[in-house]
């Protein structure tokens, strides 16, 4: 049986130009980026060519005097750390953020508010987005520290008013993180342009290599080092920067800088031809975030008067990978959080599973795909 795999969302395989550029990469020059000697410097100058190009394909800045800062992590739940414990400032004081967010963003916010910052969470609603009217409000009170909305969903894909929302926080001079793992390579980007404070991104959610993410951080950024222990990346992260990871991770930004429209629009097929399947074998289906702006890649499917769990282990049987939601969450049968704060009904809780495409997943795929789902959901629901 051929098994296929809708969970990019998760982790997604490496681009082939990803591999040849690791491939090369170990294979030499080899040195610590930090070493005083030909082999060092070697490796400095492909490493600060590939931090450069990176900036750039984010929209960042690269000029000498006001460059925008890239600071290599082990994946976003590192950068996700780094930019909300050293953003956050000395004092307590208000955080503002979504009630959608990854637990990589939710869960250090949480450890501020014991340590006495004060944590505002928007309110959530259907649409699945923040109103930035009320960010505006909250703001306006003062006190705020900083802002931390995601850019994409990673359960339902649904956009947030990203622009609208930044630029709130900067008529208030209040610091910005965007949390892009899920938008970064499949959404345009533009660093500058949206006037971000800082941006998280993971390797391994573009075709990229597993254990490397970023921080994007702006030129005039106050940020406090989480890791200690080295001068390397400016004090900001200390520890030996991994070159070959960078040179993989450069390798796959790059791809979909150049080729993004032709993927996003392969992905936006995909995922509106397995939902049309979908929705015309089954009464009642419910398409999370079917009405908001949404990543072109995922697809959270709610099957009426079927349990997500069981519904996940018989796709499983059948060969097609999916996931009931964050697999940082995956295991527990807690109601998805995320699906949670938009208000939905128990019952469309219940059923809830995500299905993440890739740019390599063919037609075929989807459609088999959509096939074996609608058999497990009619076996499971006694149709
Ligand atoms: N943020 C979001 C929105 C995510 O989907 C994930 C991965 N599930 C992360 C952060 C954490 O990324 P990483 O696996 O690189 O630590």
């Amino acid at each position: 049986m051929e098994r296929l795999y809708l969970d990019h969302n998760a982790t997604s395989p490496p681009w082939p130009e990803t591999l040849t550029a690791l491939a090369d990469a170990f294979a030499g020059p080899h040195g610590n980026a930090a070493s005083q000697h030909a082999f060092g410097r070697k490796v400095r100058r492909l490493l600060e060519a590939a931090r450069d190009e990176l900036i750039a394909c984010f929209g960042g800045e690269t000029s000498a005097h006001r460059s925008d800062r890239l600071i290599f992590t082990s994946g976003a739940t590192e950068a996700n750390n780094l930019a909300i414990f050293g953003l956050a400032g000395d004092r307590p004081g208000r955080l503002v953020t979504s009630p959608y967010e990854h637990p990589s963003v939710r869960e250090p916010l949480d450890e501020l508010g014991r340590r006495g910052w004060e944590v505002v969470r928007l309110r959530g609603d259907p649409s699945g987005r923040i109103d930035p009217a009320e960010l505006d409000a909250i703001l306006a009170a003062g006190d705020c520290r900083l802002v931390s909305l995601q850019t994409a969903n990673h359960e339902t894909g649904i956009l947030q008013p990203l622009a609208e929302a930044a630029a709130v926080a900067l008529a208030r001079g209040v610091p910005f993180h965007t949390d892009a793992t899920q938008a970064a390579g499949k959404l345009p980007l533009n660093f500058r342009e949206l006037r971000l404070t800082a941006l998280s991104f993971s390797g391994h959610k573009l075709q990229g290599p597993l254990g490397i993410g970023g921080l994007l951080l702006s030129a005039e950024a106050t940020l406090r080092p989480l890791l200690v222990g080295g001068f390397q990346q400016g004090g900001l992260r200390a520890g030996t920067e991994p070159t070959p990871l960078v040179l993989g991770l450069a390798a796959a930004v790059r791809k979909w800088h150049a080729e993004r429209d032709l993927h996003a629009e392969h992905l936006r097929t995909l995922r509106d031809g397995f939902e049309a399947r979908l929705k015309a074998a089954v009464p009642g289906l419910t398409i999370h975030g079917e009405h908001s702006p949404r990543l072109p890649q995922t697809s959270n499917v709610a099957f009426p008067g079927v349990d997500r769990q069981p519904l996940l282990a018989a796709l499983d049987l059948a060969g097609v990978a999916c996931s009931t939601g964050s697999a940082c969450a995956s295991g527990s049968n807690e109601p998805s959080p995320v699906l949670s704060a938009m208000g939905l009904s128990p019952a469309a809780l219940r059923g809830a599973l995500r299905f993440s495409f890739g740019p390599l997943t063919s037609p075929a795929d989807a459609a088999l795909a959509a096939a074996r789902v609608l058999e497990c959901v009619a076996r499971l629901s006694g149709r």
